[in-house]
Order: structure tokens, then C-alpha cells, then sequence
């Protein structure tokens, strides 16, 4: 019999909680943080957290129905020490009153595990953008190796930025991808991809300052070709090196319909196959740190509560893939 897991989701805007088995997701509940001014505020978005991780937690228990969770999991990281804190402590809490396995999940791994999960891949190359991460990750030998990733900020979160600076809210990508449908030109930016990384804080920035000169829908447009085409390119470079047939998007960059379309043409140029899950399980979901630490909890041992301190900078590279093949 494989467990039913209980997971909790909460490394930045998003808190929420997911309950599964091997092959269903038996109940998802979820409160966002939107902050009134301005970009996410850590403190402000845990303290949202705290306020609202009972009825989540509550919320999906009772939606599952009549169930028995036989584990524990939570986010541990990489995202926000005040957010990752709160979700670690009731997940501990919620561990040793109930006497159930603590599982402690990478977000990272989460967010791959899932779309293999629901977009039934086995081995993809994984181009994960959100507003803190963007990394391109391939599995190789028990670990999920990372091939490229951003040398300063996080794709989402230049976006974001730009978006602010041009007086939208937050978060502002799905703005930038709307206004973009109106440019007429393409204005040049600057492409920075040094070996297989790449870094955004440039573009950003000139990107700003070409609203001093340029329409907004034009400068919308050129930021998105610019910063896409960027991560294209390694993601691309990742397919070639690895040899892998199979791409998957996640994060929540990852619901843009231009970046989509980009990546299924470079994987139908290069003969592989594109793979996008439901926006659902794009963003930050429980139901990807559930599953996650299912397939943890049944390769590997439980956290021991001294070792479950949150991990602010976790990276995907540092966790043993006990769940798969060594290949
Ligand atoms: P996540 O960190 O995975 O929850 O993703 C949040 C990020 O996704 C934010 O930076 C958003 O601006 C970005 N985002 C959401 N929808 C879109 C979109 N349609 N185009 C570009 N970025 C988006
Ligand atoms: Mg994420």
C-alpha cells in the first residue's frame, strides 16, 4: 500500500496544502498573500502564512474526506526564512502530535516532480522559472544536476520589478505578456548569457530606462523576447549536451503563452517533445510537495525533528534522488 501524504507549500506568496496518494490528489487548499504596495514583503507574507496555515490545513483535511495520513511533508527550501519558518514549525508540530513521518521536501525537486507526475515524462530537461528561480535542471546519477541558472535574480522577479517601475501591481507578469501584444517593434536589450547562465538585473534595468523613450507595449515586448530567448537558449543547449527527448516548464513564468510558445518551437526544431502541466501545478502548489514527499518517504528515512531547520538557499543538487534509477 503506498501512503497518503499531507504536504505544505509556503517558501513565498503562496501557502498551501495538498493531500495524495501515489496515483490522486485527494484535496488542495490554498491562501495567497498579495501584498498592497510594492513586491512581496517577507515578513508581512509570513505573518499571512501564520494566520491562515490552520484553516488551510483544516480546509484540506476535511475535503479529503474519510482519510488516514501516514506522513508529514513541507517546503524547507529554497524561499523566504520568515515564510519557510512558519511552515516548518506547524508542519512540526502537526509531526510529533500526530506521531507521523516529517518529510522535508526541496521546492525545487517539488516543482519537477510534479509535472513528471502529471505530464506522465520520465526524464526531462526542466526549465524552472518563477520570481525567485530560474534554473535548467536535468537528472543525471542520482541527483538533479543543475545546467544553467541566473547569476543574479530570478526571472519572475525582474519582471515584477520592471512591472512596478511602470506603475503596474503585482505580481506584473501576466501585465508585461498582455501589453506586449500591442508593440510594433522589437528594441534592442541586452542578452546576457555568459557560458550556460545568464542574468537579468541589466536587462532590467535598461529596460526601465527605455520607457523614457519608447512605448510601453514596445518595451513589454522586447523585455519578454530578450529574457526568454536567453533561457531558451540554455534550455536548448541543456537538450544537446544531455541528449534527453523531453522538456518540461515549470514555475509560475511558465503560464506565459510567448515563452511557451518559443520553447515548442525550439523542441520541435530539435525533434523533442514539449511538456506543459496545468497552471495549477505550475505555481506554487502543496500538491507538489505531497507527492514529492511520498516518493521520498518511500526510498528514503524521515527527517529527525534537530534536522528539519529550514534551508533559505536549498538547491536542487544537494538532495539524493533516492527514488529513481542511477542512470
Ligand atoms: P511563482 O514564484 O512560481 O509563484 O511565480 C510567480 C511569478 O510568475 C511572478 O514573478 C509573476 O510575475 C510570474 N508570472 C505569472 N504569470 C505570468 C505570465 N503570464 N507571464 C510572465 N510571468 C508571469
Ligand atoms: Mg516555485
Amino acid at each position: 500500500m503506498h501512503p497518503t501524504i499531507l504536504g505544505i507549500e509556503g517558501t513565498a506568496w503562496n501557502l498551501s496544502a495538498g493531500i495524495v496518494t501515489k496515483k490522486k490528489i485527494l484535496a488542495e487548499a490554498t491562501a495567497t498573500y498579495r501584498p498592497k504596495t510594492g513586491g512581496i514583503h517577507p515578513r508581512e507574507a509570513a505573518q499571512h502564512h501564520a494566520a491562515h496555515i490552520a484553516s488551510v490545513i483544516s480546509k484540506a483535511i476535511d475535503s479529503a474526506g474519510d482519510v488516514h495520513i501516514d506522513g508529514i511533508a513541507f517546503s524547507q527550501g529554497p524561499g523566504m526564512g520568515p515564510c519557510l519558518r512558519t511552515v516548518a514549525t506547524a508542519a512540526r508540530a502537526l509531526s510529533l502530535s500526530l506521531d507521523l513521518p516529517l518529510i522535508g521536501v526541496n521546492h525545487c525537486v517539488a516543482h519537477i516532480e510534479v509535472g513528471r507526475w502529471q505530464c506522465h515524462v520520465e526524464d526531462p530537461v526542466t526549465l524552472y522559472v518563477s520570481g525567485a528561480n530560474s534554473q535548467v535542471i536535468a537528472y543525471r546519477n542520482g541527483r538533479y544536476r543543475i545546467f544553467g541558472e541566473t547569476l543574479d535574480i530570478g526571472i519572475g522577479n525582474a519582471l515584477d520589478k520592471f512591472a512596478r517601475h511602470a506603475g503596474f501591481s503585482h505580481p506584473g507578469g501576466p501585465r508585461i505578456e498582455s501589453e506586449a501584444l500591442d508593440a510594433k517593434k522589437y528594441i534592442p536589450l541586452p542578452y546576457v548569457v555568459k557560458g550556460m547562465d545568464f542574468s537579468f538585473s541589466g536587462l532590467t534595468t535598461a529596460a526601465k530606462e527605455a520607457l523614457n523613450k519608447y512605448s510601453l507595449a514596445d518595451v513589454c515586448f522586447s523585455l519578454q523576447e530578450t529574457a526568454f530567448a536567453m533561457i531558451v537558449e540554455v534550455t536548448e543547449r541543456a537538450v544537446a549536451h544531455t541528449e534527453k527527448s523531453d522538456v518540461l516548464l515549470a514555475g509560475g513564468v511558465g503560464a506565459n503563452m510567448r515563452l511557451r510558445e518559443m520553447l515548442a518551437t525550439m523542441c520541435k526544431d530539435r525533434g523533442a517533445r514539449f511538456h506543459v502541466p496545468e497552471k495549477r501545478f505550475m505555481g506554487d502548489n502543496g500538491v507538489m510537495i505531497a507527492y514529492t514527499g511520498l516518493l521520498m518517504l518511500e526510498s528514503s528515512e524521515p527527517l529527525e525533528i534537530e534536522d528539519s531547520m529550514v534551508m533559505p538557499d536549498y538547491r536542487p543538487d544537494q538532495v539524493e534522488v533516492t527514488w529513481r534509477s542511477l542512470t
